[in-house]
């Protein structure tokens, strides 16, 4: 029995570790990552708390040497769902009943077993299974990580602290349940924190989850999971599955007891399943939260008073690193023809010094794409470049698959502002520059509102306050993260919480308070502490 108003530790984010030559954690990193690169694994369905291995396999290779094994993946049947399904109901009687502050300390726990005895052997796994150079890595499955389930945690007490006001005679409360049933949580192969957050930030509120990864990013999910049931997990909260993605989803979405979905990935595959669950709506037993960030075709808009020098690092940066295959990354830029020749220059001396190979030598900046798939639409996009007279390759152009997924950090410059780069979601180091006439800046930002589907990210770089405030103003709704003068990459939990609307998602932005009120189904108890006995109101005289 645990009575009080308990305090959890005021979370602050990781620092990020440095990884400079001789430091020990470089040490620490390359000898995991030649470890884990020379032992095979096999990862098998957690179901229940239990490992499960089926007849079908999935092998898993680094995108940067794609001929080397890393291990198998077992694939889920329909009969494994369905069983991860219910036994995950089973486990919710118990788990949703649990104190709070039980759950705070296992995912408290899981957050400093990342920081600590796990940070080499995660980012090491996102190095292989998604070729993230260490940095990137670092950022992502070790930093970004920790600060979701640290946040997090925060974040639920103060939700939980929000109660209504009482009088005398009655007393008001709140109490924020989990969802009735399950929640499904679908999450991309980019980053190792999302993997690790979108389950997670549904169970830390009371939920039991069913939690599939992408096929690109199991080898580091199996990590998350080993944090999972080392922090103490109980069996059946978070069951992680991988496999056909339809048959899986179809299965899911057939449950009446189906209450959410937390998706991360792209915007075709999330309308069709939110389109699905349309279909289903008369089988539910409650209605679906349906919240999911999805693709974007992310913009910088310099005007003629920047700093070119900024600019371009901005568009190094935002375009180029982990490969483009950030959501945020900078797509499509717009950059003012008096400052254009500076930041063409600085742009491609940046990305000649860019240096392209394996994460495991650390002086690579930019390594693979992450599958065949992804390169081979990146190449087709890039050669129908080459043959386009309208467009110019200032930068790359070149690509190669022999050993890994290697695609040149690529700039295109058009002359037609809606050419099909500027518009479609590449996801990849591809970026196309539109210069446009100094005194077009108000058009040019109409022009940005208008040229795509998305609203993730933005950036404007402008040493005039006016200008500035014009673009604030007519790119209200074009981004949900909006950058002034910086890049649109690197939000950090807590400091900018991240998402976007339109095409880009239900812009319920991850590692805030706003995404975790999804996850929760308030019920309003008022106690009257002495019953009327008449019924009778004075005006009946
Ligand atoms: P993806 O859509 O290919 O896959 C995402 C997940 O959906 C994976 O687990 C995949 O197996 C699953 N999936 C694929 N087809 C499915 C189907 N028919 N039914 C059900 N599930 C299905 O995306 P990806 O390549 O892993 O990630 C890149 C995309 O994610 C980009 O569009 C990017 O912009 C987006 N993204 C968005 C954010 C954000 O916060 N807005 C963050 C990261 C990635």
């Amino acid at each position: 029995m645990g009575n009080g108003f308990f305090e959890v530790p005021i979370a602050v984010n990781e620092p990020i570790k440095s990884y400079a030559p001789g430091s020990p954690e470089r040490k620490e990193v390359l000898d995991t990552y030649k470890k884990m690169y020379d032992t095979k694994v096999e990862v098998p369905l957690f179901i229940n708390g239990k490992e499960l291995k089926t007849k079908d396999t999935s092998t898993m290779s680094p995108p940067h040497d794609h001929k080397h094994i890393l291990g198998t993946y077992h694939k889920a049947t329909k009969k494994n769902i369905e069983e991860a399904i219910s036994t995950s109901l089973e486990a919710r009687k118990k788990w949703a009943a649990m104190p709070w502050q039980q759950r705070a300390a296992i995912f408290l726990r899981a957050a400093e077993l990342i920081a600590g005895p796990y940070r080499a052997k995660i980012n090491a796994a996102t190095m292989l299974a998604q070729s993230k150079n260490i940095y990137q890595a670092e950022i992502d499955a070790a930093c970004e990580l920790i600060d979701f389930l640290r946040y997090n945690v925060q974040y639920m007490t103060e939700i939980y602290a929000e109660q209504p006001e009482s009088t005398s005679s009655a007393w008001n409360r709140i109490e924020y349940r989990p969802l009735e049933g399950f929640i499904y949580a679908i999450t991309p192969f980019n980053f190792t924190a999302i993997a690790g957050n979108l389950p997670s930030s549904a169970a830390l509120m009371g939920n039991v989850v069913l939690w599939k990864p992408s096929d690109s990013q199991v080898y580091s999910a199996k990590v998350i999971l080993d944090v999972f049931r080392e922090a103490g997990v109980p069996a059946g909260v978070i069951n992680m599955v991988m496999g056909d993605p339809v048959m899986i989803t179809e299965t899911v979405l057939a449950s009446p007891d189906f209450s959410g979905i937390h998706f991360t990935g792209s915007t075709h595959v999330f309308k069709d399943i939110w389109k699905n669950i349309g279909v289903n709506i008369h089988n539910y037993k409650t209605y679906p939260r349906i919240v999911g960030e999805t693709g974007g075709k992310d913009f910088i808009v310099a005007h003629k008073t920047s700093n070119p020098k900024q600019v371009a690092t901005a568009m190094s940066r935002g375009a180029f690193e982990f490969q483009g295959q950030k959501c945020s990354a900078a797509s499509r830029c717009y950059i003012s023809e008096s400052i254009w020749k500076d930041v063409k220059n600085d742009l491609v001396a940046d990305i000649s010094s860019f240096k392209m190979g394996s994460p495991e030598d650390m002086s690579n900046f930019i390594t693979a794409v992450i599958h065949e798939g992804s390169f081979d639409k990146l190449a087709k996009y890039i050669d129908a470049a080459k043959k386009d007279k309208n467009v110019e390759i200032i930068a790359g152009g070149n690509y190669d698959k022999s050993k890994g997924y290697f695609i040149e950090p690529t700039v295109i410059v058009v002359k037609d502002p809606k050419y099909t780069t500027m518009c479609t979601e590449l996801f990849g180091p591809v970026l196309t520059v539109y210069v446009f006439e100094d005194k077009k800046w108000e058009e040019t930002l109409h022009l940005v509102d208008e040229t795509s589907e998305y609203a993730l990210t933005g950036a404007v770089f402008s040493e005039d306050r006016y200008a500035l405030e014009e673009a604030v103003k007519i790119l209200e709704n074009a981004a949900g993260n909006f950058y002034i003068n910086d890049k649109p990459t690197g939000a950090v939990v807590g400091q900018q919480p991240f998402g976007g609307a339109r095409a880009s998602g239900t812009n319920d932005k991850a590692g805030s308070k706003l995404n975790l009120y999804r996850w929760i189904s308030p019920r309003m108890v008022k106690e009257t502490f002495v019953s009327p006995t008449d019924y009778r109101y004075p005006f009946l005289g």
